[in-house]
């Protein structure tokens, strides 16, 4: 009789836990995983639709990431006595050819909300069926399944609280699914592949930053080691509430959003620590706060689901049509470099440059200086993310942008005032003087506004504004 084997696609869930597509596909007599590595995902590209800039999809610092994650997904499924074809081509080419040539019956995948992963995946889909292998498609990476909302997704409410209320008032997080044990992996029929170099995908190489609030590194083996970490080993999950809105170092907040990203980490995986963590621990207002986020993260996906394409647009889902986007090259660039004047806005940029990371707090108020200060184009701005960003995801980051350029899911003016924010959430200038070393000799009354410094001052205090550090490009006043 034909031996059944069973293909898994691997997308963004590059994890063994808690992972459906794996896990039905188990219950094959040969399972044969798959990832290939989308040369549209790398290298520059044109933003499309009514806007002709361009940008690098993928920046260096996400591509480390995402091939220690493949790496180790690899490493983990050879313990196991799987493995990992790894091929640098587009999916809807690899996974046909791979199910073709072990005779598979099926493809097991994670399917995705946002547009360009639905083109993928259909275009996969398409092909599948042309040769005759079910596809099977399967939700893999929020907390609450896309089949227990409350409602369809498609009317699922546009206001965080409205959605928040409703899952948690009536829908149930699932527990994590169990590891399958797996069978063999016809691999030599296909031979396994290697993982692409930085240089084959057009990437430049980068090293790890010794200023970062974490050294991130790719996979699942390093996803469960950051959260038990946070959780179990440093116990700071008690606190989480009151010190999320830090800025410098690893412990004021979860930095689980790279590993929940590219799917080394499963959020039901998240949420069955956090509980616990409050069993053994402590159950308090921050325990809950973590689990709040990780419904913003949600929210993001199945507004996404909901709205598809027209988060991309100038004027967002709400398609406004008021606010004068402007397009100016040269104030970007000041803006990308960390070079604004603006030392919060700066630290925040430059951070992101030499990271791939921002806080919360610093990726705030870098997205309301760019929309609602110089009112250059909002998308020009998530672009940028998109390429810089070691978490980057479609849904959390062009949601959050269109949120506080004020074209998303809020209609209240979200605009930051930045300087405040500054002397509030950075009162000793610590953030600052770290990402802007020129900075450094200025007491915490001037570092959030060195343009306020008389001559005497700025001699001093050892800083010429205007040549040790840019005067402001706008006058926030
Ligand atoms: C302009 C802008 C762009 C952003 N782009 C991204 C992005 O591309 N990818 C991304 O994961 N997050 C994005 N965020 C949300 C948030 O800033 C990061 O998730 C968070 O800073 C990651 O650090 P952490 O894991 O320590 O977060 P924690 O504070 O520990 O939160 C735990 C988890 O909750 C989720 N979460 C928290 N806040 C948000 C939020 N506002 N929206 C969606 N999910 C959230 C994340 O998965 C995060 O890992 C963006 C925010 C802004 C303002």
């Amino acid at each position: 009789m034909a031996v059944d084997t069973a293909v898994v696609w691997f997308r963004r869930d590059l994890r063994i836990h808690d992972n459906e597509a794996l896990l039905e596909a188990a219950d094959a007599e040969e399972v044969l995983p798959v990832y290939a590595f989308d040369p549209r995902e790398y290298g520059e590209r044109e933003f499309g639709g009514e806007h002709s800039f361009r940008y690098e999809k993928t920046g260096g610092i996400r591509t480390r990431f995402r091939r220690e994650s493949v790496a180790d997904l690899r490493e983990r499924l050879r313990e196991r006595d799987s493995d990992l074809v790894v091929r640098h081509e587009t999916p809807e080419r690899v996974v046909p050819a791979v199910a073709a040539a072990v005779d598979a019956d099926a493809v097991h995948f994670g399917t995705l909300p946002t547009p360009e992963e639905v083109s993928v995946e259909n275009a996969v889909r398409t092909r599948l069926r042309g040769i005759d292998v079910t596809p099977s498609r399967h939700w893999t990476h929020t907390l609450y399944h896309l089949n227990d909302l409350p409602t369809p997704y498609t009317d699922i409410s546009d206001t965080y609280t409205g959605f928040r209320k409703s899952v948690e008032n009536r829908a149930t997080v699932r527990d994590p699914l169990p590891e399958p044990d797996l069978p063999t992996a016809p691999v030599g029929e296909v031979g396994a592949g290697s993982v692409p170099t930085p240089t084959d995908l057009g990437v430049d190489e980068v090293e790890y930053d010794d200023r970062a609030a974490l050294r991130f590194e790719g996979g699942e083996t390093a996803g469960t080691e950051r959260l038990d970490r946070y959780l179990f080993e440093e116990d700071r999950l008690r606190e989480y509430k009151e010190t999320r809105n830090g800025l410098l170092g690893q412990g004021f907040s979860s930095k689980l959003s790279p590993w929940l990203n590219e799917g080394c980490l499963s959020p039901r995986y998240v949420n069955a620590e956090v509980d616990r963590y409050e069993r053994e621990r402590v159950s308090n207002e921050s325990t809950y706060w973590l689990v709040f986020e990780l419904i913003w993260r949600d929210f993001f996906q199945f507004q996404f689901a909901k709205h598809g394409g027209d988060f991309f647009g100038r004027g967002g889902i709400r398609r406004r049509d008021d606010i004068d986007w402007r397009e100016d090259d040269a104030q970007f660039g000041r803006w990308t470099a960390g070079e604004t004047g603006i030392p919060f806005v700066d630290a925040a940029m430059r951070e992101l440059n030499e990271t791939g990371y921002q806080s919360n707090r610093a990726r705030q108020n870098a997205a309301s200086f760019l929309a609602n200060d110089l009112r250059i184009d909002w998308r020009m701005g998530a672009a940028y993310f998109e390429t810089q960003l070691v978490d980057h995801d479609p849904a959390s980051n062009y949601g959050n942008w269109a949120y506080i350029a004020g074209v998303g899911n809020d209609s209240r003016d979200r605009a930051f005032n930045v300087v405040k924010q500054a002397e509030k959430y950075d009162a000793d200038g610590e953030y600052v003087t770290h990402w802007i070393p020129a900075l450094s000799d200025l007491p915490p009354t001037k570092v959030h506004a060195p343009w306020t410094l008389s001559e005497q001052e700025q001699a001093e205090y050892d800083v010429q504004v205007g040549i040790d550090y840019p005067e402001p490009m706008v006058d926030l006043e």
